[in-house]
């Protein structure tokens, strides 16, 4: 199985969060995390292993996007900040299209990827 992972700068310490609280099911349930280059470290420095692309601004979420499409990805949480604005907006709207283009389980806030992740 293998999970994306995407928190805009106000979010990521709600990612980090998120993680600790699933860290058990996480350990357990064979689960390979990509994220986008900025949130991956913040993840990584919270003791997590995950695979790190590109922030998200140069391309990052674009490669999670074209993984979504191959049929890659199980499952992407994507901790969007709804108050702020970003440069790579249209590739954020690309990534929810094609998550739902292919029917790939999105969460876009902690309540949400707890559903899901409950379900691992
Ligand atoms: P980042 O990218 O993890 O490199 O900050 C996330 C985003 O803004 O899409």
């Amino acid at each position: 199985m293998k999970i994306a992972l995407i928190a805009h700068d106000g979010k990521k310490a709600d990612m980090v969060h998120f993680l600790s609280q699933f860290r058990d099911i996480l350990e357990k349930v064979d689960v390979d995390l990509v994220a986008t280059g900025t949130t991956g470290s913040h993840i990584e420095k919270s003791g997590f292993k995950v695979d790190k692309l590109l922030s998200g601004p140069l391309g990052g979420d674009a490669q999670i996007a074209a993984m979504a499409a191959q049929k890659e990805l199980d499952m992407v949480i994507f901790f969007r900040d709804p108050l702020d604005k970003h440069p790579h907006e249209p590739d954020v709207q690309m990534l929810m299209r094609i998550c739902d283009v292919h029917n790939i389980p999105l969460a876009t806030n902690p309540a949400s990827a707890a559903l899901m992740f409950k379900s691992l």
